[in-house]
Formats: structure tokens, sequence, C-alpha cells
């Protein structure tokens, strides 16, 4: 019998199930680049429902019962009495979502000889310690391409939300004003400007088509061109490095993983280099960007506003300097994790542990470490040694 842990973020404050807004979620086959969405032989949830909290339980349990094995759901993590540092000592599967993960540390791998396979539901797997998985013959799997559209479409709110003034706007009219001064005295329009991406793949890509109605310049940089024809039909210029495409760029979007090159890239420096009154949209990795550089940027005008979802450390304590700094339009790790996201990932989690306690394979595009060595979607985005500091939060 295998013992899997699921750690999973809290229930609503209202209770658990929610109201829901809507009936259903539209069914979605295929991702842009043809892979099928997740296929496990059956689910046991409506696509639609609550399935991230510690009550949805990813919709697992009949499953994982029905199998013969021990689940175990919690959100009680980063500490060391938590529920989910006492259990991981008896854990074959540990399961979490990069909105609420759970960090596995090399000293928690060590603390964890049962362990066998991590599953990151949804995408990023910089929370597990890389190397220390690879030294153990832990597998580390992720839900390849579930939420990257979801994430896209945030990212193109929040660049109209910054850029048009949307939420100071809103707050005026909860709290009863008709102040069209105050509202449009930083709203601008976003076409004419130039937006560029850090990362063009599968989120990166989608951000770009989707801005390119609204008749902007495009620009990337990546580590790899995108085929000239795709730069063609977009009319994206590519830069060779960061600090070519901000100083271009009036909206900068990150979308690359974090790694050691990818650390602290925004720092002081690089913000310093953007254009006065830039925009700064990152929901890709909270350490990308230099915390304390950021809140000055936003403080001087440096940057005109910063938005993203991301944080560290998860969740991001109550005295965060994020929550409080001028002109941002930060939401917690959001993005990723929509109704509709949530049936993908939960379906691939599924599909992820029918494979595996069938002794079948995992699909390819969903292994990050397997048999000793990065492999499939891992070996080519992630590197062995994680970010400096570690991926454990220090507070909070
Ligand atoms: P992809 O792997 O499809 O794309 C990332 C791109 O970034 C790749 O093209 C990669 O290049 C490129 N890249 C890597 N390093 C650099 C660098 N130093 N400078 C410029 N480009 C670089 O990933 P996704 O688009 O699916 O996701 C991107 C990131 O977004 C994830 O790693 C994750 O951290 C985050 N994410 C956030 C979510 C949220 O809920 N907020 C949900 C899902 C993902 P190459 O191909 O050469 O490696």
């Amino acid at each position: 019998m295998a013992t899997v842990l699921l750690v999973l973020y809290d229930d609503p404050v209202e209770g658990y199930p929610p109201s829901y807004a809507r009936d259903g979620v539209p069914r979605i086959e295929r991702y842009p680049d043809g892979q099928t969405t997740p296929t496990p032989e059956r689910i046991d949830f409506t696509p639609g429902e609550l399935l991230g909290s510690v009550s949805g339980e990813l919709g697992l349990r009949a499953f994982v019962e029905s199998r013969g094995h021990r689940l175990l759901v919690t959100s009680d993590k980063d500490r060391p009495d938590s529920v989910f540092e006492r259990e991981l000592p008896n854990a074959d599967i540990v399961i979490s979502q990069p909105f609420w993960p759970a960090y596995l540390t090399a000293e928690l791998i060590a603390a964890a000889p049962r362990l066998k396979l991590a599953v990151t539901a949804g995408i990023g797997s910089d929370h597990v310690d890389l190397e220390a998985a690879i030294a153990h013959g832990i597998t580390v799997a992720e839900v390849t391409y579930c939420n990257s559209i979801s994430v896209s479409e945030h990212v193109v709110m929040m660049i109209l939300a910054l850029v048009r003034n949307y939420l100071p706007s809103y707050q005026w009219v909860v709290d009863g004003g008709w102040n069209i001064a105050d509202c449009v005295s930083r709203s601008y329009d976003v076409e004419g400007m130039q937006v560029g991406t850090v990362g063009a793949g599968r989120i990166g890509s989608a951000v770009l088509r989707r801005l390119k109605p609204f008749d902007v310049g495009l620009h990337y940089t990546d580590r790899h061109r995108l085929p000239a024809d795709v730069e063609r039909e977009l009319g994206v210029t590519f830069h060779p490095d960061v600090a070519s495409l901000v100083r271009v760029c009036d909206v900068v979007t990150i979308n690359a993983p974090l790694h050691p090159e990818t650390e602290n890239l925004f720092d002081a420096e690089l913000i310093g280099q953007m254009k006065r009154g830039a925009y700064l949209v990152n929901t890709a990795r909270g350490k990308i960007c230099d915390r304390d550089a950021v809140v000055r940027a936003c403080e001087s005008g440096q940057l005109a506003a910063y938005a993203g979802d991301v944080w560290f450390p998860q969740p991001a304590p109550v005295d965060h300097p994020w929550r409080t700094m001028p002109h941002h339009g930060m939401t917690p790790h959001i993005s990723g994790s929509s109704l509709a996201a949530q049936a993908r990932y939960a379906a691939g989690v599924r599909e992820i542990l029918e494979s595996w306690f069938d002794g079948r394979p995992l699909r390819d595009e969903y292994l990050i470490v397997s048999g000793g060595a990065l492999a499939g979607a891992g070996a080519h985005s992630y590197s062995t040694r994680g970010p400096a500091g570690g991926n454990r939060p220090v507070s909070g």
C-alpha cells in the first residue's frame, strides 16, 4: 500500500463547495501545439468544480483508495511540525500545486526514504530540489501545458489593467466616488506601445498571439529563436538579450522558468535600463525579480506599475512589501488555477497516477526527472542547480 500525500490550498473561507458562477467549463481536447489534453481512463469529478483546495482533493480519493492506497490531504506546510513534514517520511508519492507548493528541499528529501514520485499539479517544479530528487531516484512529473493558456490570459488582463489604470478606477467606484480626473491621469492606451516577453515558449508565445490584435509592437528574447515563419506571422522582433529588449519596451512580461540564469534577473540594474514608466508583469516566478528593487522602482516611478501572481515564499507573508507598494496589481498565485485549468491538471495527475500504479511509462512531456536524470520536458527546460539560497522559504 502506498501513501499519497496531497498538499493543497485551503478551502474557501465561506466553506466547500462554493456556489459556482457557471454550470461548467468549455471542453478543450488539444493544446495549440497539437498535444492532447490529459487522457486518464476516467475521472471522478465534474469539470468546473473546485478541485485544488483541500476538500476538492483533486478528485483523487475514490481512485487512490480503490487501488488500495492511502490518500492524505493537508494544507499544513512550511513549519517543522506541519502535517506535511510529519507525514513526509511515510509518503511514497507527494503531490502539490505551484500555487501552494510543498517545498521538497534536499533535507526533506533525505528524510523521506519511501518517496518515489513527486507530482506538480500544474507547471513549474522549481519547488523540488531536482538534484536531490535525482540522487534519491525520485521521479518528478508535472502536467505540461495544462494551464499555459490560462496564464497567458491573466498576463493580457494584467497588462490592460495596469496600462488602463483599471484597479484604482474600480476602487473609486467602490468608494462612492466619480473621480474621473484621478482615474484618467494614469490611464493610457496599449495601442502603439512596444510589448516584450522574456521567454517565448508556451505562455510567452500565447501572450504574443493574444496581443497582436491590439496593434502593438511585439518583441521577445529567448534562448532559442522562434521559427522564421512564426516571427513573420506575429511581426515580432527578436532581441539577443534581455537588456536589449527592456530598453525599447513600454511593457515587459516575464514568461521564462526560474533557474540560476533567471533568478534575480530583474534587479535594480536591469530595471534601471527600462524606459521610465514601463510596466512589468511577472507570472513566471517571484524570485526572477528582486523584491526590493521592484518596490523602489514603483515608488520612484521608474516602473509605472508592477503586476503578477508569483511571490516568494508562497503563501506570501502578510508584511510582504509587494502587498502595499504603490501602483501594483498583484494577485495571489491564481493565474494557472482557474476552474478550467484545475479540471485539466486534476485529470493530468490522475493520468500520471494511473500509469504509475499500472507500471506504465509516464508521458514523456510530463517528465522532469526520471531514472536518475533530467528527462522529457525537464531535460529541455530545467537545470539541476536549484535557485541560489535554496527553494525553501526562510520566513512566513
Ligand atoms: P516553456 O518552457 O514553454 O517556455 C519557457 C521559455 O523561456 C522557453 O522558450 C525557454 O527557452 C525560455 N527561457 C529559458 N531561460 C531563458 C532566459 N534566461 N531568457 C529568455 N528565455 C528563457 O514554459 P511555459 O511558457 O509553459 O512557462 C513559463 C514559466 O511560467 C514556467 O517555467 C513557470 O515558472 C511559469 N508558470 C506560471 C504559472 C502560474 O500559474 N503563474 C503556471 C505555469 C507556468 P528554452 O526552450 O531554450 O529553454
